[in-house]
């Protein structure tokens, strides 16, 4: 079935550059991805309709709201293969799906336990875990990266070692694209007996996701880079695993029993959501998660596959222009970086904004990564499955006619 992007864009108010008085050529999609007319009716809906607090009055609105937040866990749930809501922990985001981990896995490991993630992390991977090293004693290490911008397979034998508790590494890389091999980080892991986190911030937006089929133990990821809004994230947890870990936040609903003197929790997940939690983002992800899923996922792919193949064809004909990371279709995101010879990327993004593109340049949060390739930033475009050839052909050309003037 062809694939109608113009369709799809249809749905995208923010899309309309009529809305703006300018060109847009949105490709900042791995900072945040768009909302489309479903999601922000599901949160309007909710905000005008069943606005309250949830788990706590009885009145109908509550219950009405109650009913929402479940169901909303619900669909995350579906939107993971997770084996049942308990397993969804509704966070503020990825990060602090991760730090939520850090600090509650965290508690189970004794000095000297060893964490790895790798090279290609966001700080977001990697700063959690230099403060649970820090607070516990905990040593952290590092799966390098190849010259080609992926996990270096080779090292895991190294790295993984038998005092390791936890793997916790990106799914897809928020620089170069990369897709992790799962199956082989897995194996690693369990060989030894450790458990496995994947921050899947940047897979989320690109169709579900089986953390079954994926075999490992926790999956953190985002509202707002899947097109739903922000201050919301998941944090899936295998329920034998969650129900073992201590909480992270104290506070109300997550508790059954509180004296003055101490505290029973609640199971997970309310155990970790102290708090009123952010009850319209979780509606708003949860349409988004059903939005992705009303798409015919294959045509989407092979409709990004093509703009990804037209990017880095045309970047491969630019002289001064080098791309950091994989250069073929395989195993990759439509998440391309590039450093230019000569020119900063800030220079680079606010030229190119001038022609309504908008790309993101700088360290993504990823300085080992920037160090590892011996830069210090690239320009990353990072496309969504409203982009479409114009929205490649704008950059292209931008980059072409900023590069001779930067470099001249
Ligand atoms: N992990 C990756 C790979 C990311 O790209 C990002 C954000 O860019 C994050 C984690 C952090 O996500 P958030 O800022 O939504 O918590």
């Amino acid at each position: 079935m062809a694939f109608d992007v113009a369709a799809i864009r249809a749905q995208f108010p923010i899309l309309d550059p009529a809305a703006h008085g300018r060109p847009l050529h949105y490709l900042d999609n791995g900072a945040t991805a768009q909302m489309p007319q479903a999601v922000l009716d599901a949160v309007i809906r909710h905000e005008t309709r069943h606005r309250a607090n949830v788990k706590r009055s009885v009145h109908f609105l509550a219950e009405a709201a109650t009913e929402a937040y479940d169901q909303a866990r619900d669909a995350m749930a579906a939107y993971v293969n997770a084996a049942g809501a308990d397993e969804i922990v509704f966070t503020s985001g990825c990060t602090a799906a991760i730090n939520l981990v850090a600090h509650s896995f965290g508690a189970l490991l004794k000095p000297g336990d060893e964490v790895v993630f790798s090279t290609l992390e966001h700080h977001s991977n990697i700063v959690p875990w230099h403060m649970l090293a820090k607070r516990a004693g905990v040593v952290v290490k590092a799966i390098p990266v190849t010259a080609e911008g992926r996990l270096d397979l080779a090292a895991l034998p190294k790295v993984i070692g038998p005092r390791c508790k936890l793997v916790a590494v990106t799914h897809v890389s928020n620089v170069t694209g990369a897709e992790t091999d799962v199956a082989a980080l897995v194996a690693a892991a369990r060989a030894v007996g450790a458990k496995v986190l994947l921050d899947g911030a940047q897979r989320a937006p690109h169709g579900p996701i089986d953390v079954a089929a994926l075999g490992v133990d926790f999956y953190a990821f985002s509202g707002h880079k899947m097109f739903g809004p922000n201050g919301i994230g998941v944090l899936w947890g295998r329920g034998e695993l969650l129900a073992r870990m201590p909480p992270f936040l104290g506070g109300g609903e997550m508790i059954t029993r509180v004296t003055l003197e101490e505290t029973s929790f609640a199971e997970p997940p309310r155990r970790f959501e102290a708090g009123t939690p952010p009850i319209a983002q979780a509606v708003g992800m949860a349409a988004a998660a059903r939005w992705i899923e009303s798409v015919d996922q294959e045509a989407a792919h092979a409709h990004l596959q093509k703009l990804t193949a037209r990017l880095l064809d045309g970047l491969d004909g630019m002289k001064k222009v080098r791309v950091i990371g994989p250069t073929g279709l395989q195993a990759r995101f439509p998440v391309v970086s590039f450093a230019v010879e000569g020119a900063h990327p800030h220079d680079i993004c606010q030229m190119l904004d001038e022609d309504g593109v908008a790309l993101r340049g700088g360290h993504h949060c990823a300085q080992p990564l920037m160090a590892a390739f011996g830069v210090t930033g690239t320009t990353r475009a990072s496309l969504a499955l409203y982009n479409d050839a114009g929205d490649i052909d704008a950059l292209l050309a931008g980059l072409d006619r900023t590069i001779r003037r930067l470099t001249a």
